[in-house]
């Protein structure tokens, strides 16, 4: 009953600042559970062997532990468990990839998703919620599928304020009324790293975040440069997307849209106004989509958002029809042009997952998975109290290295995979 509540308040509080109340809230859920499982980790051998079993977390939340949580530590007790399981099955030739059991950072982080989104789509026809929804700039269309989805007797009314927000968006200098709250900055841990604002701080474009959501992480050149991997497809690729992205013009296909990383990679690579014109024409279609979903839930209100008629099954089915017409996770453009050719190089280092995928003989993978378990012993060693006074050397590398080596480099995860993850405990 209390947990109803306090997730009542915690959105009601969260409506306060502008942005998708359910990025913001999911987003920061997300980043405490890994901050909690960091911390637990330490001593809890459960926990541990799940992490192994599942080969830590998905490509989204190993990063997420290091960029948002700020937690080396917990990742290299984690990751030395992972990558010392994966280099055993490595060398055995059984099964190096995909583990038993799902994320559970997944699994945590859309339970977050559902939990908030249940409690808006109640209690959207209260007064104020709706245009406080409407003046933090909507619910982003990921979430706005999964609203109506769920369906509900506040949804008539968050659907009016998505469609005036989507109305405003029209007006690239257009912003949420609301401003950048002063709020919390992302949990850093004293000593670790200087204090950056969280990315559910900050909004960037409202059509781009209308569109495929808020920024999900955010992480420095520094930052990069801690784990440069070995693997020359993640490599290759990143390369790949690094040239796209500062030519969007010239990768995308008309109308192509791009996943949540690569959208917000283009809006700080190349400009609001380039970006602006390029998410233009997705944003009109998005318009239009939201306008006949509005209709259609008008058509069906008397059937669907009924105080007593709305648990009904014909209720249930009108409502997932009309999230469906709503256009899906795009193909992202440059994820096609970094996934397009994989290369497979005899006696490369690859990743896990590349490794996998390619199938070339482990053995130079296995050597460089090797030295980074190397350095996690000794990075652990010496966070150990009674070797603070050593000096620090290339081990200080070896969580983000391990991060590299065992879910790949940032941004390769889509949302369909997280919910595909989250609800069939399937990972990649
Ligand atoms: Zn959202
Ligand atoms: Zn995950
Ligand atoms: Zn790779
Ligand atoms: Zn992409």
């Amino acid at each position: 009953m209390s947990g109803r509540h306090t997730t009542y308040y915690e959105v009601r509080d969260a409506l306060a600042a502008p942005g998708c109340v359910i990025c913001r809230l999911a987003t920061r859920s997300a980043r405490r559970f890994l901050e909690s499982v960091a911390f637990e980790c330490v001593n809890d051998l459960d926990l541990r062997v799940r992490l192994r079993d599942a080969r830590g977390f998905c490509n989204r939340h190993a990063w997420m532990l290091l960029d948002d949580a700020r937690e080396p530590f917990g990742a290299g007790i984690i990751y030395r468990d992972v990558i010392r399981s994966t280099i055993r099955a490595a060398s055995s030739d059984s099964d190096t990839g995909n583990g038993r059991g799902g994320c559970i950072a997944c699994e945590f982080h859309d339970g977050a998703i559902r939990r908030y989104i249940s409690v808006l789509v109640e209690h959207g026809a209260e007064p104020g919620l709706a245009a406080a929804v409407e003046s933090g700039a909507g619910l982003c269309l990921p979430h706005a599928r999964v609203a109506i989805g769920t369906g509900g007797r506040g949804l008539a009314a968050l659907m009016r304020a998505m469609l005036t927000v989507a109305e405003s968006t029209r007006d690239p200098s257009w912003r949420p009324l609301l401003q950048k709250p002063n709020g919390e900055t992302s949990r850093v841990r004293a000593g670790r790293s200087a204090a950056r604002p969280a990315p559910d701080e900050e909004t960037g474009d409202p059509l781009i975040a209308l569109i495929v959501g808020a920024r999900p992480s955010r992480w420095s050149v520094a930052d990069e440069r801690m784990g440069a991997t070995l693997c020359a497809v993640c490599r290759d690729g990143d390369a790949r997307v690094d040239k796209a992205v500062s030519v969007p013009e010239s990768t995308l296909e008309p109308g192509e849209a791009s996943c949540v990383h690569h959208a917000w990679l283009v809006h700080d690579r190349v400009g609001p106004v380039r970006s602006r014109a390029m998410f233009g024409s997705i944003g009109a279609a998005l318009r239009s989509a939201l306008v006949d979903a509005h209709r259609a839930l008008t058509v069906a209100a008397p059937l669907t958002l009924g105080p007593l008629t709305f648990a009904t099954r014909r209720s249930r089915q009108a409502c997932l029809e009309i999230a469906r017409s709503l256009p899906g996770e795009p193909m992202c453009g440059f994820c096609r042009v970094r996934d397009s050719t994989i290369e497979s190089t005899q006696g490369d280092p690859f990743c896990r997952r590349h490794a996998l995928q390619i199938g070339v003989d482990p053995s130079a993978s296995i050597a460089w998975w090797s030295t980074i378990a190397d350095g996690l012993d000794e990075y652990i060693r010496k966070n150990d109290y009674r070797f603070r006074d050593e000096a620090r050397g290339a081990e200080q590398r070896a969580p983000w290295l391990a991060i590299s080596a065992m879910a790949s480099s940032r941004g390769r995860w889509r949302l369909l995979d997280f919910h595909a993850a989250a609800t069939q405990g399937r990972r990649r």
